[in-house]
């Protein structure tokens, strides 16, 4: 590994100039997979065949002098609740844990279209549901930089391919902030793109008003590569938008100046671990130093963000999820003679799905039922209104907000597993992004006394997502957190 490039744009280059095939980079990241997957546990499927078979047609595409696609050659894990052709797809449950999907999500076969190398599918909180990738059915991923830390989630087992070096894009989505938590828990890059910009078409569902698909990688640089890949308007997903789409890679001039940055001063204080918070003010003065102006601004609806958050997904939750009915595919329980119909719905239901989705299930059904409605889904669709509103405010005056990814460093496996609402309060900074739609970035900020890594959230307008790459890339130009991360 350590004579190849590390970088998707490394690796993009060397193979264009024929400094290395698309073979050979594709096994060394394969080992390195088959190395560390015993402890990290960060892939449900890997398709070494399938890789190295795509490998070599990017290579015999090369020999024969064809142009070469803006990845070819690149390695990419992708999260396992997105649909890829002929391989097992299982949103890490056990109701899908046969599923062969008879299709492409869009941003698979937009990433393979333009060259890039699927080496297997990444462990995740089931049905993306969690922040700590604990709640899957093929168990938890462990943190690279410390295995007895959570790798974040829901998408922890791609951001702990890319920070093990198995990857240097994987693919996550996020709801409620499951790029970005797990980035800043592995110490690597991770943006959520504004609702729309990427196609949902073939991510198994799971709150379809704030689930995006985003880039993972170690660099600001091979997020503006991937979201040239996978961002713009596709027919088949109807909420997908037809803005036109920048190139992202012309945005990282390295230069901040005049670059309005503000900070919810307030918001930030509250329950952030003293570690976190230092991490943050020391990133929010490098931004200075580097010529951006730092405004205070106000966000009074954020502190509602969780409950809000989790009324809405779990609504749609419980509406999403009723397809998983064993019949048209899925698992299905063991049928005994006189079992009838309702029998085979619920037990293949109870059988199938775990805990944590469950309970979604459940107070989704309850929040949406007829007397309660008003009261809680109507509700927070108001207050999510409000946030809304405060955004649109702050961006009077900004053009990006700061927060930190998270209020903690990665904690200890285990440690919250019993507590579902100690563990829902962890998505305090990242689920309001969600709610409004807005783009947002983790990028690596330092690590606390224990060498666990800390990340900055930077939250930007609608479809600017060029602002906030050019702000990580030039955050990164100017620290050495990115070097670190790569190790
Ligand atoms: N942690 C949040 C949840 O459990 C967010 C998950 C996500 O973004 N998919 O719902």
């Amino acid at each position: 590994m350590s004579t190849l490039p590390h970088t998707a744009r490394a690796i993009r280059d060397a193979v264009a100039a024929g400094e290395v095939t698309a073979v050979e980079v594709c096994q060394a990241h394969l080992d390195r997979v088959v190395a560390t997957n015993p402890s990290l546990n960060a892939f449900n499927t890997v398709c070494a065949e399938r890789a190295l078979a795509a490998a070599a047609a990017v290579d015999a595409r090369r020999a024969a002098g064809d142009v070469l696609g803006p990845l070819a050659g690149v390695p990419v894990a992708i999260k396992d609740n997105l649909c890829t052709n002929g391989l097992r797809t299982t949103a890490s449950s056990k109701i899908l844990d046969t599923f062969v999907p008879p299709y492409d999500a869009t941003v698979t076969a937009r990433l393979e279209a333009a060259g890039a190398i699927v080496v297997g599918k990444t462990n995740c909180d089931e049905f993306a549901m969690g922040s700590s990738n604990e709640n899957s059915a093929f168990g938890p991923v462990k943190n690279p930089w410390a295995l007895d830390r959570t790798p974040g989630g829901s998408s922890g087992g791609s951001a702990a391919a890319v920070a093990a070096g198995c990857a240097p894009i994987a693919l996550g989505s996020d709801t409620g902030g499951s790029i970005r938590q797990p980035a800043s828990f592995c110490g690597i890059v991770g943006l959520k793109p504004t609702y729309g910009r990427v196609s949902r078409y073939g991510l198994l569902a799971f709150a379809s008003s704030l689930d995006q698909v985003g880039p993972m990688t170690r660099t600001a640089a091979d997020a503006a590569l991937t979201m040239n890949v996978i961002a713009g308007y596709d027919r088949a997903d109807a909420t997908s938008s037809a803005s036109a789409v920048p190139d992202f890679t012309a945005a990282l001039t390295g230069d901040v100046k005049g670059l309005r940055v503000g900070v919810p001063r307030a918001f930030v204080s509250n329950g952030v671990d003293a570690p976190v918070l230092e991490a943050f003010d020391r990133a929010i003065a490098t931004l200075k130093d580097a010529g951006a102006t730092v405004v205070d601004v106000e966000l009074p609806n954020a502190p509602s963000g969780i409950p809000v958050y989790y009324l809405v997904c779990t609504a749609e939750a419980s509406s999403n999820l009723a397809r998983y009915d064993a019949v048209r595919y899925g698992h299905r329980t063991t049928l005994a003679p006189g079992d009838t119909l309702q029998t085979m719905y619920e037990r293949s239901r109870d059988e199938g799905f775990g805990p944590e989705v469950k309970r979604r299930i459940m107070l989704g059904t309850y929040v949406l039922s007829a007397g309660y409605y008003d009261a809680y889904y109507l509700k927070a669709q108001q207050v999510r209104t409000l946030l809304r509103r405060d955004y649109d405010e702050a961006f009077r005056s900004v053009d990006v907000v700061a927060m930190p990814t998270s209020p903690t460093p990665p904690f200890t496996l285990g440690e919250k597993t019993d507590d579902p609402l100690q563990m829902y309060l962890t998505d305090i900074f990242t689920v309001s992004a969600n709610l409004v739609g807005l783009p947002a970035i983790s990028i690596p900020c330092g690590f606390d006394a224990h060498r666990l890594p800390i990340g900055l959230q930077l939250t930007g307008r609608m479809f600017d997502e060029a602002t906030l790459l050019r702000a990580a890339d030039a955050y990164e130009r100017a620290t050495q957190w990115p070097t670190l991360a790569s190790v």
